[in-house]
């Protein structure tokens, strides 16, 4: 490590943090990444990408390893069904665009980190877990870490950025506050095989709506289904008893998928129950700490926002920070301040259309859910807002562009 050259310290190796570290390293400024996990086969964390994030993979030229070396297969449309009937096909913003891309999150940032790791101004601590702040008169200087035989080590950082998402402790660490957005339904993800007819394998995803329960369906790049079982509360979803838990699937399940779930659900099927939560922190940043992606703002799984508005966020904080850090400046408070002010409207616009259309996903009452299928939806889609929604759902509230591209 060069002392005299800015060093950033990223937290978390997410799509945030490792885009961040892309964008640095990128412009000559040294990074060290810090990862709990040892590896990046971690927790199932999505992976629906819109097309405003897959113009800025196409322009980190990174749209073309992610199709040759199959990290991500095109998603064609998105079909909603109400009671099983169609209700809605939802394609690309562009005639002849897809709805967007579905990329596997392991594969692409062990590519990344693969990627990065051939450039000496790239350092990672994998395994190893931040755990607390030190401050001095200047800032907040460096971090501690703790390695899985819970040794400590310090890291001195000139900027440290929080990309470690959801129900992150550091939050606490600093004492930063959040606003809570309401949520009305939890899920159970679980992967299941490919299905033996053609007509069961979604060019994309599909979703099954009823009122009482939702099912989101999507092949993912190993060609595998991946799905996402929606309840109110939770308790069926947890259900330790997998005999159970499986007798309640198939008795929700739409109807086509009956013979996949009995055949291809096991015990040992790889699955995930996530606890929907959304929220913003009112101030995303404390002295040169600054928090980004969920760590900053948790999204709902709504209308997959959450990467995209994770490596939005990064692009943003990058085109601020990296003058600052190439010229190995300190970064002023304002800095931050500015990104949070760039990022902000579109997470709270996206956080809003997530709570209200979640609603009527599976929150409100059955009789609504079915008037806003049936009769408001077609309604929106008449006058034109349904391609104006899906217009801002694929290609973002705000104008992002990546200014330093080296
Ligand atoms: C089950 C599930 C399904 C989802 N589906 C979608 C979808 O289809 N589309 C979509 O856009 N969004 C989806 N989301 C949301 C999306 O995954 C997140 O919004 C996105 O991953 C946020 O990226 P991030 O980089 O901010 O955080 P994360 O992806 O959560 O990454 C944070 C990283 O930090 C690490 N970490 C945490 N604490 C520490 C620590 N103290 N020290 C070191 N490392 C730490 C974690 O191990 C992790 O690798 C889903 C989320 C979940 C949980």
């Amino acid at each position: 490590m060069d002392r005299n050259k800015s060093h950033a310290i990223i937290v978390g190796a997410g799509p945030a943090g490792m885009i961040m570290a892309w964008l640095l390293v990128r412009n000559n400024i040294q990074v060290t990444i810090i990862e709990r996990h040892p590896d990046f086969s971690r927790e199932f964390r999505g992976e629906g990408i819109q097309a405003s994030v897959m113009k800025h993979l196409e322009e980190l030229g990174l749209m073309g390893p992610i199709m040759d070396l199959k990290m991500g297969v095109p998603a064609e449309a998105a079909r909603v069904f109400f009671n099983e009937k169609p209700v809605a096909v939802l394609k690309g913003i562009d005639p002849n665009s897809d709805f967007g891309l579905v990329l596997h999150q392991e594969k692409f940032l062990q590519y990344l980190h693969q990627e990065l790791s051939k450039s000496s101004l790239y350092q990672s601590y994998l395994g190893h877990t931040a755990i607390d702040f030190v401050e001095n008169n200047h800032g907040v200087s460096s971090i501690t870490l703790r390695d899985k035989e819970r040794r400590e080590k310090q890291l001195l950082g000139d900027v440290i950025f929080v990309t470690t998402g959801r129900g992150t402790a550091l939050r606490r660490k600093l004492n930063l506050k959040a606003t809570q957005v309401a949520t009305h339904w939890n899920i159970l993800w679980i992967l299941l095989p490919r299905p033996k007819q053609d007509d069961l394998i979604p060019k994309g995803f599909r979703a099954y709506l009823n009122g009482d329960n939702l099912f989101i369906l999507y092949t993912n790049s190993d060609g595998l289904i991946q799905m996402a079982w929606g309840r109110k509360e939770e308790n069926k979803l947890r259900e330790k008893d997998f005999e159970k838990r499986k007798a309640t699937l198939l008795s929700e399940i739409p109807s086509n998928y009956q013979t996949l779930v009995k055949e291809g659900y096991q015990e040992t099927s790889r699955s995930q129950f996530l606890k929907v939560e959304c929220d913003r922190l009112s101030s995303w940043h404390y002295k040169n700490v600054l928090f980004l992606g969920d760590a900053a703002h948790t999204m709902s799984p709504v209308a997959g926002q959450g990467i995209n508005l994770a490596i939005r966020d990064s692009i943003v904080a990058a085109n601020h920070c990296i003058p600052f850090l190439k010229e190995n400046r300190s970064l002023p408070a304002e800095t931050f301040i500015a990104i949070q002010n760039e990022r902000i409207k579109e997470i709270k616009i996206m956080q809003r259309f997530q709570q209200k259309f979640g609603y009527f996903m599976l929150g409100a009452p059955k009789w609504q859910s079915k008037i806003f299928f049936f009769l408001i939806l077609p309604v929106l889609k008449k006058i034109g807002l349904q391609k104006k929604i899906l217009k801002m759902v694929q290609g973002g509230v705000s104008k992002v562009s990546i200014k330093h591209l080296q």
